[in-house]
């Protein structure tokens, strides 16, 4: 799917995806983002070479969390392995500066 593009690709898939990670790989994609209904340390295991881009949930915790919420779920998406840390899925309108700071924060600190 992905091999006519010249450049590094990354695909996206809202919702419980553990069924198509193992297949991810296959479709070219260089990384995949998911959303926090799939656990970190299973999307790692599954999608092999595949880099995981996740998974701080965008509502729970970057709209109605708080900067610790947010900090203390990015800390625990590293801990489970993941690669490139990121919202699970788009950022709502509404979310706070001071969470995305935090989650930046998180990044720069991991
Ligand atoms: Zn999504």
């Amino acid at each position: 799917m992905f091999a006519t593009v010249p450049v590094p690709t990354a695909l996206h898939i809202c919702g419980y995806t553990i069924d198509l990670m193992p297949h991810i790989g296959a479709t070219g994609a260089l990384a995949f983002s998911f959303e926090e209904k799939v656990e970190v340390k299973d999307a790692r295991r599954l999608l092999g070479d595949v880099v995981s881009i996740g998974n701080v949930a965008p509502v729970r915790t970057l709209l109605n969390g708080d900067p610790d919420d947010v900090l203390r779920e990015a800390r625990k998406c590293f801990a489970d392995g993941v690669d490139v840390l990121a919202p699970g899925c788009a950022v709502p309108p509404l979310t706070r500066l001071e969470n995305l700071r935090a989650m930046a924060a998180a990044a720069t600190t991991n």
